[in-house]
């Protein structure tokens, strides 16, 4: 089976689209929230996401989007790109968001945007923050986002190690437990400003971290006519 694992697409249409070109033929497409916010089309990614049957759960911006109080959290342009968004989400694209869990698990893969632990808010950036959420997984692995950052954090006979990952990389799981973060296809933060996905194969726990270039101009002026904080657009360029 062949998995196109994509995360925080954050509104940005054209890069899901270079993501799901560039994947080519796929058994299925799972998300891991942050399908919406900072962005300017977050109806045309939902309904993209919707029309493919994608499947997957919700992250801090998505339920920001659908009225959460999450956006209390939010720094100054976060906060004015998702009162944008809540303004032109249509009820389509609304009751869609509504309607996505906080965890799911797919073909023994626990599927989450923060971590397991705080599915919404915790970010794994750490070793013991990476060991704590291992230890809470059913299944050998899981998948996370939240960060844009791509990243496999893998326990080795309780050995907890994280591996920063680039375009290309390919790991053999062997069963071991592991965290692993697709990086984001919207808006990257590792310094490549290429959208970022996962392939994965979960019966074998094959995985490979892959990027692909998309037309960030036209999202930056898509979203500089969307009245959307310059600062916003900027840091698609510099993936940052
Ligand atoms: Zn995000």
């Amino acid at each position: 089976m062949r998995v196109a694992v994509v995360s925080d697409i954050h509104s940005n249409l054209p890069a899901l689209e270079a993501v799901l070109a560039a994947a080519g033929n796929v058994d299925a497409v799972w998300h891991l929230g942050d399908v919406v916010g900072y962005g300017p089309d977050p109806n045309g990614v939902v309904r993209r996401l919707r029309d493919l049957g994608a499947v997957g759960v919700r992250g801090n911006h998505d339920a920001a989007a659908v009225g959460g109080s999450e956006i209390d959290w939010f720094n100054p342009d976060a906060r004015t790109a998702m009162e944008w968004t809540r303004a032109a989400l249509e009820p389509d694209a609304l009751a869609w968001l509504r309607d996505l869990p906080e965890r799911r698990v797919e073909h023994d893969v626990e599927l989450v945007h923060g971590s397991h632990r705080q599915p919404i808010w915790e970010y794994v950036t750490s070793t013991a923050t990476a060991r704590a959420n291992l230890a809470l997984l059913e299944q050998p692995i899981g998948l996370h986002g939240h960060t844009h950052v791509p990243v496999a954090w893998i326990d080795t006979a309780g050995d907890v190690r994280g591996r920063r990952v680039a375009d290309g990389d390919e790991l053999s799981l062997d069963g071991l437990p592991a965290l692993i973060n697709p990086g984001s296809v919207g808006q990257p933060r590792d310094g490549d400003p290429r959208a970022s996905y996962l392939l994965l194969d979960p019966a074998v726990g094959r995985v490979s971290w892959h990027r692909v270039a998309y037309d960030i101009g036209a999202v930056q002026a898509a979203m500089r006519e969307a009245g959307l904080p310059g600062s916003l657009a900027a840091r698609l360029a510099a993936g940052a």
